[in-house]
């Protein structure tokens, strides 16, 4: 048994089998078939293997300097080997024992290579490589979707599984099987970075930021995923697993008593009403907020719409999606915010997105790509205004840094609505729309941009980022990632004092408004309402229902005078541990 620590990023507790999930390896289906399919499959096989056939014996014949040649007998070698009949009933063989033709066809010629290899000849080492190029060409020719666009194997998993990988990217884990993945661990990543976003939307363990796991795991490896307290133990003994089941029924048991609170207001005990709204990444998870009891959707992350899907310029399939989402939520207030890629959240999906910069967190991305294209903006524009016709629905802008970019972005709003009226489509003229503030120039003109805002929703996990300078997704500067900051304090109170005197809302979509330890913190620094992942929802009501105003001002003044980040931590650990007999 070998226990690892790393930083917990989705709660919860997991044990299953690891999964290695490498995407630079070459991705193959994996799945199981049943005995009356072997004779298709293996027939699969045979096809591919006769199509590699014909390729190569084209290749033979445009060989520059004829046969005989060193490159000719290459290719003959290769010609062979796909005739080769042990290598082919290995394969078929391995089909009967219930593979799928890829997975057999890998496994039989990795039998082969590692025979060839270890036998310390230099020419059978030679036909160890030819193995492995011939298996590649018979693989591309059973691909009929073309080799780059092979299914996921995340997609298609053959049993329950803990997915283990250096990183995991957020369109990684849209495409991974829900149903068999139990967790994730990672080497890379922080909590705010979106893979761990997402495993908090999925309701799934998760740990992150774990030093040398890909050395350390293996496919098959028995593990254990606590991402309560960002643990990862490997092949562990019987005592310790039926302690962690002991964990699990406990942590089971306190969610569902939470779940009880769903009917009662997120209201503090002086009677100030908070509203609760959940942050979502696909419409299917709006169900989700509802039953944990969300007041509305406060984020809901439109740039995963891209992510698997090419709708840039598909207006009716965006519209459809928004308007799911508002159905979903019969009424409550939903707040859409336009494509924020770049980043983690590479979309390689849209056309034009830039390959690569020095500074793609600092890059072109996010509102900046969106008004350089004007086209992708305008149809998600319209698209949104559209859905908004009859329903309470917001649209919010990400990553303004200051005045002037706004007003760009309302003279693309002004152009879209001028061309929905004269085309006379429905849409709602007087929707809320609202910014984001989470570049600190924004926060430093909040008093500026409120005159042209309805409302203002904090982004923190950029926020903080770009306040100190500390990459959100890297694990070995996590340390310096602090919400309690004394720089970050500082920039909320300035933002939410500045949105007040203008009269308009602020709330906070950041992870920190999910965090149960800054939510009385939160409620004294004056905001009015907090987004969050659904499933922390219920604990953070609880929170709320147990504070009153008065008493939050006075820790988030005594917080402000503090001078160190580890001073405000103590602090208000040592609060909420007085009324809540926890940290
Ligand atoms: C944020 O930056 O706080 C935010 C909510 O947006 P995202 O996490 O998608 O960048
Ligand atoms: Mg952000």
């Amino acid at each position: 048994m070998k226990e690892f620590n790393g930083i917990p990023v989705s709660p919860g507790i997991a044990v299953a089998t690891a999964f290695i999930y490498d995407p630079k390896a070459p991705q193959l289906p994996r799945y199981e078939i049943s005995a009356e399919k072997t004779d298709a499959e293996i027939h699969r096989f045979e096809k591919a293997a006769a199509k590699a056939k014909v390729d190569l014996e084209k290749i033979k014949d445009s060989v520059p300097n004829g046969g005989g040649s060193t490159e000719s007998l290459m290719v003959d070698s290769q010609i062979a080997m796909l005739d080769d009949p042990e290598w082919r009933s290995r394969v078929a063989e391995e089909i009967r024992g219930g593979k799928n033709a890829e997975w057999a066809l890998n496994d039989a010629s990795d039998f082969f290579i590692r025979l060839l290899e270890s036998s310390g000849d230099v020419y059978l080492k030679e036909r160890a490589a030819d193995i492995s190029d011939v298996t590649k060409r018979v693989l591309r020719q059973m691909n009929t979707k073309g080799s780059d666009e092979s299914i996921s194997p995340l997609a298609d998993l053959p049993e329950d599984v803990i997915l283990v990988s250096r990183n995991l990217l957020p369109s990684d884990t849209l495409a991974m099987d829900k149903r068999k993945v139990k967790g994730f661990v990672t080497e890379t990543g922080g909590r705010t970075s979106h893979t761990a976003i997402l495993a908090r939307a999925f309701e799934l363990p998760a740990v992150v930021g774990i030093r040398s796991l890909m050395k350390e795991v293996k496919t098959g490896d028995r593990i254990i995923v606590d991402g309560i307290r960002g643990v990862m133990i490997v092949d562990p003994t019987p005592e310790r697993e039926g302690l962690y089941e002991r964990y699990r029924t406990e942590w089971q048991l306190r969610e569902s008593r939470l779940l009880t609170l769903n009917h009662l207001p997120a209201e503090t005990k002086d009677g100030k009403r908070i509203l609760l709204m959940a942050n979502i990444e696909l419409p299917e998870e709006a169900d989700s907020a509802v039953a944990h009891g969300a007041d509305g959707i406060g984020l809901y992350r439109s740039e995963f719409l891209l992510m698997n899907s090419r709708v840039e310029d598909n207006e009716e399939e965006q519209f459809r999606a928004y308007r799911s989402v508002l159905e979903q939520m019969g009424g409550k207030p939903v707040t859409i915010r336009t494509f924020d890629m770049g980043g983690d959240k590479v979309v390689r999906s849209v056309s034009n997105a830039p390959e690569t910069e020095s500074n793609p967190i600092l890059g072109w991305r996010s509102i900046r790509f969106c008004l350089d294209n004007p086209k992708l903006f305008k149809t998600q524009l319209r698209a949104l205004f559209r859905a908004g016709f009859q329903k309470n629905l917001r649209v919010m802008f990400p990553m303004i840094s200051g005045t002037q970019e706004l007003l760009r972005v309302y003279k693309t709003v002004e152009e879209v609505k001028d061309e929905l009226r004269s085309a006379k489509i429905p849409f709602n003229a007087d929707m809320p729309i609202g910014i984001m503030i989470e570049v600190p120039s924004a926060a430093m003109t909040s008093d500026i941009l409120a005159k042209y805002s309805d409302f203002f929703s904090i982004g923190t996990n950029d926020l903080i980022q770009y306040t100190i300078a500390v990459d959100r997704g890297n694990e070995r500067i996590a340390y310096l990632y602090e919400a309690f900051h004394p720089g970050v304090l500082r920039m909320l109170r300035i933002i939410v004092q500045n949105a007040h005197k203008a009269g308009i809302s602020v709330s906070m979509c950041g992870e920190m408004a999910g965090d149960p330890l800054c939510c009385a913190l939160l409620i004294g620094l004056g905001l009015d309402g907090f987004s969050m992942s659904s499933a922390v929802i219920p604990e953070i009501k609880r929170i709320i229902r147990s504070v009153t105003v008065a008493e939050a001002e006075i820790l988030a003044g005594q917080a402000l005078e503090l001078e160190t980040v580890a001073q405000v931590r103590q602090y208000v650990e040592e609060w909420m541990s007085e009324r809540f007999g926890e940290k």
